[in-house]
């Protein structure tokens, strides 16, 4: 499906959003580059849903521009900007078929041939044949999909996704996930998707910024924030880290020595986002792997020791949870591919880790 003229990047520039006293969105800065597929993804109250509203036009920003391309399309009205957004209620109208539903957009705008249209963009959806339906005649995840079709109707240049997928089934949700990468891909347009799913937005989007109190706390690729991520707080928001609060004492040549709970770690200055000072020492459960003897652990790793406290069988791993003798509870998946021993709880073991897959964060003082 086409578009008359390219829209450019979607820019927010020094966003702010207040309520009274309270800042939703406090001085957002970031560019989403044309053709792309971001997510936004955060706790409740974050500030997500507002800064997506700035974007559409539903909220008026308390300062700051939403640029597309070289354009401020801060303070134009919702319906003069090439925007269209999928809310997580379908919002369908009961009472007209699907097609209808779909040719929506058009009908409001004088345009009476809509057949052709509304049947490509069905088939876009994968819900050929369904025109003559009513909404309540189709499952939750298919009235998504109708509700995705008459958004991209309008060929808007961004389309903004409300948390679309929250009220569907587990199942439902990864299905639509690989279902809205394809649409996105196949179309062609600017997606900004809020979430507060972690595993959604990484599934989807080529870019996550990972929010916090109005602010962005990281922006990347999905992979580069989980293997490297910037702060304490999006460690622990996307997938689970153990983090041992050390003091970092300076680079040594290519590593940075870390002292923790009286033993010496190091990780590669690479790897760090801080070397001196207080740092959390990062490892994700999956990157440690569980020994009952230091003669297991191979030359050049580095490892915590512990008893273990839990181990839950989760068919594709075990989950452990190890706890130390100043006791910090670690937590190491251990993959069920069969080459792995078992520990049973109570077992004294040992999680060790290659420094190459560690990390070292800012720690405030005094944080644990
Ligand atoms: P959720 O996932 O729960 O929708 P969110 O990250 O999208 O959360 P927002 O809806 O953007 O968060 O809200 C951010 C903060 O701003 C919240 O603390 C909310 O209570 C507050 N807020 C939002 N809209 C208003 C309003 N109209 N008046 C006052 N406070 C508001």
């Amino acid at each position: 499906m086409g578009r008359e003229t390219p829209a450019g990047d979607l820019r927010l520039a020094n966003l702010t959003k207040r309520f009274g006293i309270f800042t939703a969105v406090d001085d957002l800065s970031l560019t989403i580059p044309q053709g792309s597929f971001f997510a936004l993804l955060g706790a409740s109250g974050c500030g997500k849903t507002t800064t997506l509203r700035m974007i559409a036009g539903l909220e008026e920003p308390t300062s700051g521009q939403v640029l597309l391309g070289d354009r401020d399309i801060a303070r134009l009205r919702p319906y003069k900007r090439p925007v269209n957004t999928v809310f997580q209620s379908y919002a369908l109208f009961p009472h007209l078929d699907i097609a209808e539903n779909v040719a929506f957009g058009l009908r409001r705008r004088g345009i009476r041939k809509v057949d052709d249209q509304v049947e490509r963009m069905l088939a876009l959806v994968q819900l050929d044949g369904y025109g003559r339906r009513r909404p309540a005649q189709l499952s939750g995840g298919q009235q998504q999909r109708v509700a995705l079709a008459r958004a991209l109707i309008n060929h808007p240049q961004v389309l903004l996704l409300d948390e679309p997928l929250g009220a569907l089934d587990l199942k439902l949700r990864r299905q639509m996930q690989i279902e809205l990468k394809r649409i996105q891909t196949e179309v062609g347009i600017t997606f900004v998707h809020v979430t507060h799913d972690q595993e959604e937005a990484m599934t989807m989007a080529d870019t996550v910024a990972v929010m916090n109190a109005g602010r962005i706390e990281q922006l990347g690729a999905p992979a580069d924030l989980y293997e490297y991520p910037a702060t304490a707080f999006v460690a622990n928001f996307l997938g689970q880290s153990n983090l041992l609060a050390g003091d970092a004492a300076g680079p040594t040549g290519d590593d940075v020595p870390v002292t923790a709970h009286g033993t010496r770690y190091s990780v590669p200055a690479d790897r760090a986002r801080v070397d001196r000072g207080p740092v959390h020492l990062g490892v994700r459960p999956e990157k440690l792997h569980l020994v009952g003897s230091a003669d297991q652990i191979p030359a050049g790793h580095q490892h915590v020791a512990g008893v273990v406290t839990d181990a839950s069988y989760v068919g594709v791993s075990t989950q452990y949870l190890l706890r130390t003798a100043w006791g910090s509870e670690v937590s190491v998946f251990s993959a069920n591919s069969g080459a792995t021993e078992r520990l049973p709880v109570g077992a004294e073991a040992l999680a060790y880790w290659d420094p190459r897959h560690a990390f070292l964060l800012p720690r405030e003082p005094g944080e644990a």
